[in-house]
């Protein structure tokens, strides 16, 4: 190593990305960020010819399915203001704002 790599402190001080970390997608129901669990989740149910996918929390999709059938998110479709028009998902979505994006309720024990 012949050259001498000065460092220089200040201006111009990029940061050496060898490894970049992909930016959190944010949640299609609650718009929070994911977290290490990414749902992608048709909004047209696949059995209805849905073919787009979205990312969602485990949380929010079990949500939407509890509170919708497949003709309500079929006609829905990719219009999730629809669906959070409907007090039951406003008043989930307001819950779970503020919970951590790897929230997941008594789904599965969270384990190291
Ligand atoms: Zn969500």
């Amino acid at each position: 190593m012949a050259r001498k790599h000065a460092k220089r402190g200040g201006w111009m001080d990029e940061p050496e990305a060898e490894e970049e970390a992909p930016p959190p997608v944010p949640c299609w129901l609650c718009g929070r960020p994911t977290g290490t669990t990414i749902v992608w989740h048709h909004p047209v149910p696949k059995s209805r010819g849905g073919r787009d996918v979205v990312p969602m929390h485990g949380i929010c999709q079990q949500t939407l399915i509890a509170n919708f059938t497949n003709s309500e998110l079929q006609r829905a479709g990719l219009d999730v203001d629809v669906l959070l028009t409907h007090p039951p998902i406003r008043k989930f979505v307001d819950w779970v704002a503020n919970k951590d994006p790897d929230f997941t309720a008594s789904v599965t024990r969270k384990g190291r």
